[in-house]
């Protein structure tokens, strides 16, 4: 049996289109360039990865609480956050071909990638990369709002608010996931970068001096986490900003970076932010953000080290590192993704072998059954091999096989995706059986 675990953009992107996953946004009008809409597998997978990062980075921490801020926020914000004067890209075009470039993406002394042509770009100009409206009936300077270019805003404006009226203390953090917007200049490559996203952020606020050692603490355990998610080490690496990378609020930053089929490219940052953001908002809001320390009375605005992950970014590194196409004997080739059953979008797959004789109606009794703890998927047409193969391409970890052997004895044949390993079980038994297969799960 031979592997190939590295899969084309193209490919993913037809597989996430045929099997639900992902559409183009407004396809029967052509198409919103950069904008992609997740389909009914899609939004369960989107949902679990989130889900895991939620019971990660909150359930397992008690000193981390969950936050879910508005999308548009006072314009003041953005003044103070810096966002306003500094967030932007430099921009250069194609005076040829009019295409519309990253200065930071491409070499400025070689040809224009589009269309060939040497000495086409023009100067870099900078391009702010929020999003604004304008709230209520009145189109003015003042009515202006802007879409948050990032989920952290709201967590530094409600610092006062959650350090009051729940428990923490610190060092504690929290966390928020939601939606995003930049306008950004080139999106592409698939879900990778589009103006609509969505993060997972972490803020955890610490004593000053302490910020090092947290600093240490939250890269290790932002890697760890992908390890436990079942995404292969070697697609994994550290990258340290250098000098004129750093963001303007930022005292270090080290990337988690992907193997993604484009190459090596961000997928979390973790963040030593500081005091940055608290004195601003301080600053600009005129409010007293201090924090008093109940174990020797100091006070103090807090340092902050933050992981910021792209939500729908870790969809797509989900999915490209999940894939593979494996030569089985007789040079059939199984397409297959490799999800953690904890992401993925359907857990167990229940197939009668055949509807006649009461067998379907005993698989739909298990179906309903299983369906109280687990996302189940229910199928009786087709060549039981099929329908297997038609379960690897979502990633459905494990199928039950219902057979006449069920009427007589009560088993049931339990397969496994990865090693397509088939056991019989009772079928009394299936469901705690899933339980402590999920647990022990891990990818070969
Ligand atoms: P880049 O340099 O690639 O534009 P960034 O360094 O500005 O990204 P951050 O502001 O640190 O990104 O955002 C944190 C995370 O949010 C990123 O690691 C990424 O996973 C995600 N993210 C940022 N911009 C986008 C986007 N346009 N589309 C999808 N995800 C994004």
């Amino acid at each position: 049996m031979s592997e190939n675990r590295d899969v084309s953009m193209e490919k993913l992107v037809s597989l996430c289109k045929r099997r639900g996953f992902v559409y183009q946004s407004s396809e029967i009008y052509g198409g919103l360039a950069g904008a992609w809409d997740y389909g009914p597998l899609g939004v369960e997978l989107k949902n679990r990865v989130k889900d895991y990062w939620w019971r990660e980075m909150t359930q397992l921490h008690d000193n981390i609480v969950g936050l879910d801020a508005a999308i548009m926020m006072h314009p003041r914000v953005w003044e103070a956050s810096g966002h306003v004067d500094n967030f932007s890209d430099p921009l250069v075009d194609c005076r040829q071909c009019k295409s519309r470039f990253r200065a930071d993406h491409v070499d400025l002394n070689a040809p224009c990638p589009t269309c060939g042509i040497s000495g086409s770009f023009t100067e870099p100009r900078d391009f702010n990369l929020m999003f604004s409206t304008h709230m209520g009936a009145v189109k003015d300077e003042g009515s202006i709002v802007y879409l948050r270019p990032e989920t952290a805003q709201g967590i530094f404006a409600n610092f006062k608010n959650v350090a009051q009226t729940s428990r923490v203390k610190i060092p504690f953090g929290i966390a928020q996931v939601g939606k995003a917007f930049r306008n950004e200049v080139t999106t592409k490559n698939f879900i990778f970068r589009t103006c609509e996203f969505e993060q997972m952020e972490m803020q955890y606020f610490v004593k000053p001096g302490e910020d090092e050692k947290w600093f240490e603490f939250w890269k290790n355990e932002r890697i760890k986490y992908y390890d436990k998610i079942g995404i292969r080490k070697e697609k994994l690496r550290f990258h340290r900003h250098g000098e004129g990378e750093l963001a303007h609020y930022a005292k270090d930053a080290f990337d988690i970076e992907y193997e993604f089929p484009m190459g090596w490219q961000e997928l979390e940052g973790i963040h030593s932010r500081t005091d940055f953001d608290l004195s601003r908002h301080a600053e600009f809001s005129g409010k007293d953000l201090t924090y008093l320390d109940d174990s020797d009375h100091s006070r103090f605005l807090p340092y902050v080290i933050e992981t910021s992950a792209g939500l729908t970014r870790s969809v797509l590194m989900v999915l490209s590192d999940a894939y593979e196409e494996e030569e089985l004997e007789g040079g059939d080739v199984r397409t297959v993704l490799h999800f953690h059953p904890l992401v993925a979008p359907v857990t167990v797959a229940v197939l009668p072998l055949v509807k006649k004789d009461g067998i379907a109606e005993l698989a739909q009794d298990l179906a309903a059954e299983l369906r109280e703890d687990y996302s189940v998927f229910y199928d009786q047409s087709g060549a039981i091999g099929r329908r297997y193969r038609r379960m690897d391409e979502i990633g459905t970890p494990f199928c039950v096989t219902i057979d006449y052997d069920t009427k007589e004895d009560g088993t049931v044949t339990l397969r496994f995706r990865d090693s397509m390993e088939q056991v019989r079980v009772p079928s009394t038994e299936v469901a705690a059986r899933i339980r402590e297969e999920i647990k022990n799960y891990r990818r070969v």
